[in-house]
């Protein structure tokens, strides 16, 4: 049953990777798998770095709007003292990360933990962003995400920066980035269209 984990580790765990670029729908996914687990009455415990503050100061949340409960840590090293019973380990925007991330999946897996790590898998000039390729080495599952291209409509694997700004990490949401196609991406073409963008419309709430 390839691409379809046991929802039960039974001693033995496993790394799944959830990857792509903004907007691909990477948080939601990870939401999705813990809150399974927990329909499972198996316990969760997420983890995102401090550096993240977009959205409520202790959970993950995603631009769709759902949102877990989560513990905020400096570094990695941080996550392993604070995992406890939990059968399913979460880590959200796991780019931001230190190298030692990799490590403490691993050990996490091996304990007979399921890790579950959502992250970009490229930076905003298509440099692969470590730690994620690293952890998609040595994952069990991969998934990566598609969005859709700002521009024409086609599948996005890139994130286009819009705002020229910061340094490699400028934590944003649709103000500072687009998802954009292999055509339409450009590393340094910063330009001020489309900001702030609206969501397309959902017919069904005109309607109420
Ligand atoms: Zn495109």
């Amino acid at each position: 049953m390839v691409g379809h984990p046991h929802l039960m580790p039974r001693e033995v765990g496993w790394i799944e990777v959830v990857t792509g670029c903004m907007f691909s729908g990477k948080t939601e996914e990870l939401i999705g798998r813990l809150r399974r687990a927990q329909y499972a009455r198996q316990s969760v415990v997420v983890f995102k770095p401090r550096i993240d503050s977009r959205y409520a100061v202790d959970s993950v949340g995603s631009h769709s709007g759902h949102r877990m409960r989560s513990i905020q840590v400096e570094r990695s090293d941080e996550i392993m003292p604070l995992v406890g019973d939990a059968m399913v380990v979460g880590v959200d925007e796991a780019q931001f990360f230190d190298s030692g991330l990799v490590e403490v999946c691993e050990r996490l897996a091996n304990q007979g933990k399921r890790v579950i790590v959502a992250g970009l898998d490229l930076d905003y000039r298509g440099v692969p962003f470590e730690p994620i390729p690293h952890l998609m080495a040595v994952a069990e599952y991969v998934t990566k995400k598609l969005a859709i291209c700002m521009v024409c409509g086609n599948p996005a694997d890139r994130s286009q920066r819009i705002v020229d700004l910061g340094g490699r990490v400028l934590v944003g949401e649709s103000e500072a980035y687009e998802a954009r196609c292999r055509l339409h991406w450009q590393a340094e073409a910063f330009g001020p269209q489309q900001q702030p963008l609206p969501l397309g419309p959902n017919l069904a709430e005109q309607k109420s």
